[in-house]
């Protein structure tokens, strides 16, 4: 009787009309909760096999689609804003005000990161006997890594700790690493053992068809295509302006083949999230809850700093230095972006979205857009800095270890030029976080920790990174007078491929 009513519902005319009008977003987010639904209840009945096996990969086409046009999409978008800005002395301005922005924007997270985590103290939260047990770990670890152990502190050495440190080195000794953590720590150890100046080496490529090829190369990309656009410039304009006129023709069409794809976004956002979350929980679903329920403070403290950072400080920073984007009007622009982005977690696979939402929905000039975003999407990650100065906090905070004020300087620091350095794919940040944790003498393993929580919040984070991604944009098309902001414009127009 229910199936029979639930058939008529979904095949009856007045729902099929009610579907269409609703904006695409919410239709994205009605995927997302019914992919969130289905991965319940097929992890309640047992047919987690099913999901992963004739659903799930939906979810990786919508990524490789997204993906497929990311990479050539940066290429051309840039070479176009390059040769759009129409001088290589302009390009300098804006090139300079726009890391100065995404700079700002950076510190600026990681400092709410730190202010958050030092205010609610996720990690003193956790029963003090554990913490004891942690802080000897910690303590051993550090004696076998040379690391000196800056708050002066030994539990190690107190008599009455004597049981304690021997149970847990026999602990310790019969513990193996989870393979992949292992993993994890191998990627960064390659980065870190590289020389001082070797991310200047990366930049630039000795092949342009194998940076292409390799999306982890995108700022080797980036910097073709900067190369490639100010030649452009300097070339006589009879020469210049068919080269011109193709980057552009070619930007269209993948910008159609976006509005294409994300038609079936709703449908793909619904495999995707059955699938990410049919993975977690296999067929037992108190494991998702007994995970989030250890690692609840941690998790929420993040949450908090990541929804204030997009509700009230990106808000604010537009009403102050843009004013004419209103608060809702800037949620209606960037609704589909932020979507996507929570569903694929990759700032780049979201690239797509984000261009023609800044561009069309919230009015960023072309030659805005084609510029700043690409390397927003590379080097700007406001949310994944936050979450790094978070979780070095809280694992000190789980093991008794009070960082000093030149620790937690160190970690804006390293937390800004790992975030920098992250590749905009899902939980590149983790991997840098290892290298957030060795820099203030923290053991990298512990990444482990907060690992079965990771995707989660990466989801959130890659909202917040493209969000910041389009507020800087917003800035600095102002401040160029490049910005024509409509609050009547429909957002669905930007993806429906019959409007040009
Ligand atoms: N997934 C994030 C992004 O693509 C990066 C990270 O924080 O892991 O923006």
């Amino acid at each position: 009787m229910f199936l029979i009513y639930i058939f008529d519902l979904l095949y009856s005319e007045k729902l099929r009309i009610r579907m269409k009008k609703l904006p695409l977003y919410l239709k994205i987010i009605i995927g997302l909760l019914l992919g969130i639904l289905w991965a319940v209840l097929s992890s309640y009945l047992g047919w987690s096999e099913f999901t992963n096996n004739f659903i799930a990969p939906f979810g990786t086409i919508f990524i490789n689609l997204l993906k497929l046009i990311a990479v050539p999409l940066v290429l051309f978008s840039i070479i176009n804003g390059v040769a759009g800005i129409g001088s290589s002395s302009s390009l300098g301005r804006m090139g300079g005000k726009t890391l100065l922005a995404y700079l700002l924007t950076t510190v600026l997270a990681v400092g709410m990161g730190l202010s958050i985590v030092n205010i609610i103290k996720p990690g003193s939260l956790i029963d003090e006997n554990t913490r004891i047990d942690n802080r000897i770990s910690y303590e051993i670890w550090a004696l076998e890594n040379d690391q000196e152990i800056k708050d002066g502190v030994s539990y190690m050495s107190d008599p009455a700790n004597k049981e304690r440190v021997d149970r847990i080195k026999l602990q310790l000794q019969n513990q193996s690493t989870d393979e992949k953590v292992a993993s994890k720590m191998k990627d960064a150890e390659k980065t870190k053992n590289s020389g001082p100046l070797q991310p200047l080496v990366d930049l630039v490529p000795s092949n342009l068809f194998k940076a292409l090829s390799n999306n982890g190369l995108m700022l080797q990309i980036i910097f073709f295509a900067i190369f490639f656009g100010v030649s452009l410039l300097l070339i006589p304009e009879e020469k210049s302006e068919p080269v011109k006129k193709i980057v552009d023709g070619i930007m269209d069409v993948f910008l159609k083949m976006v509005d294409l794809v994300m038609q079936a976004a709703p449908f793909f956002v619904f495999a995707l999230l059955a699938g990410v979350i049919s993975k977690m929980a296999g067929d037992d679903l108190d494991k998702v809850s007994d995970i989030f329920q250890g690692l609840s403070w941690y998790t929420l403290t993040v949450f908090l700093g990541l929804m204030f950072m997009i509700f009230v400080v990106y808000p604010l920073i537009l009403k102050i230095l843009v004013k004419v984007i209103p608060y809702k009007g800037f949620f209606k622009a960037m609704g589909l972006a932020q979507t996507t982005a929570f569903s694929t977690s990759s700032s780049a696979a979201t690239l797509p979205v984000t261009l023609e939402c800044v561009e069309d929905n919230l009015g960023v000039d072309k030659k805005i857009t084609s510029f700043v975003l690409p390397i927003g999407a590379t080097v700007n990650m406001d949310g994944t800095c936050l979450y790094q100065a978070v979780a070095v906090v809280f694992l000190a905070q789980l093991h008794m270890i009070d960082l000093t004020f030149g620790q937690q300087l160190t970690i804006v620091v390293t937390a800004t030029l790992a975030s920098i350095g992250s590749a905009a794919v899902p939980s590149a940040g983790l991997v840098m976080l290892i290298i957030v944790l060795g820099s203030v003498g923290l053991n990298p393993a512990w990444i482990a920790i907060i690992f079965p929580v990771d995707r989660i919040l990466d989801m959130c984070r890659t909202v917040v990174n493209v969000t910041g991604d389009a507020t800087v944009s917003s800035i600095i098309a102002k401040g160029e007078g490049l910005l024509h902001y409509d609050p009547n414009k429909n957002p669905d127009d930007a993806f429906d491929p019959n409007v040009n």
